[in-house]
């Protein structure tokens, strides 16, 4: 995935959230970006995804321009997982995961076997999860339903936005080691933002270090990071 030039302009602000970021992000690695509060990171993914427009710059994934690719279309491309979850409370496990998979157009029997396949993949027993709503669960079991939801039409990228951030060091260790896993078993293109500096370093390929506006500090693995 190829960042080019990318800034964002919130309204009625005259600095940018975001100035000119270009960056490249091989297929299969795990970035991450770790930078103060308010310095874009945020921003950055959710013009990736496109839950906001980009003032200018281009996004392209395997040399495809998606900038301006209608957004349902996009969700296949890019799944999205956050750090308050953002399940539908009104929808049951299984309906939350469903659904980009019945947004693509998949035949039923196929989204009902994908849900159960992904429940396996982070660790929850299909037939207890299934039928419940968000509230049922704990704050862990949420953020793994997250990140099933964000895997379910496997999408070749993935953006994490502190997904991990609210849940006890234990299950936070244990679902880091199961983003590992998954990764080398799924080659995905990962981005994944945290102020945990720990976990930049166990989880990142490369580690992207933001200044202000998303300015690019460092760009390097966790091991040249370290001795700079
Ligand atoms: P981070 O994720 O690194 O904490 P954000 O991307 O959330 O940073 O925010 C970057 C900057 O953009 C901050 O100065 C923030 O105040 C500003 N910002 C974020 N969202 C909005 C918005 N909807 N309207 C105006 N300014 C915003
Ligand atoms: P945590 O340790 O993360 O705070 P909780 O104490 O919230 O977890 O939940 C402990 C267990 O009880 C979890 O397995 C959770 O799924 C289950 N649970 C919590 N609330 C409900 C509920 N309203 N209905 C059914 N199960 C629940």
């Amino acid at each position: 995935m190829r960042l080019e030039n990318l800034t964002k302009r919130y309204p009625g602000n005259p600095m940018p959230a975001v100035d000119n970021v270009s960056m490249e992000i091989k297929a299969g690695e795990i970035v991450i970006f770790v930078g103060p509060s308010g310095c874009g990171k945020s921003t950055t993914l959710k013009m990736i995804n496109r839950l906001i427009e980009p003032t200018s710059g281009r996004i392209r994934i395997n040399d495809e321009d998606v900038t301006d690719m209608d957004p349902v279309k996009l969700r296949r491309k890019i799944g999205y997982a956050i750090q308050a979850s953002g399940l539908f409370p009104h929808m049951t496990v299984a309906e939350n995961i469903a659904l980009v998979p019945k947004m693509a157009g998949w035949p039923r029997t196929r989204v009902r076997d994908r849900v159960e396949e992904m429940l396996d993949l982070v660790g929850l027993d299909p037939r207890e999860f299934h039928g419940r709503y968000p509230r049922q669960l704990s704050g862990g079991q949420q953020q793994r339903v997250g990140v099933a939801r964000a895997l379910a039409a496997d999408p070749p990228v993935l953006l994490m936005d502190e997904p991990f951030g609210a849940v006890d060091p234990i299950t936070r260790d244990h679902l880091q080691d199961e983003l590992i896993r998954l990764q080398h078993e799924l080659r995905k293109t990962i981005v994944f933002v945290t102020h945990d500096f720990d976990e930049a370093i166990k989880l990142g390929d490369r580690i992207a270090v933001l200044r202000e506006r998303s300015h690019i500090a460092q760009f390097d693995t966790p091991e040249a990071i370290l001795t700079n």
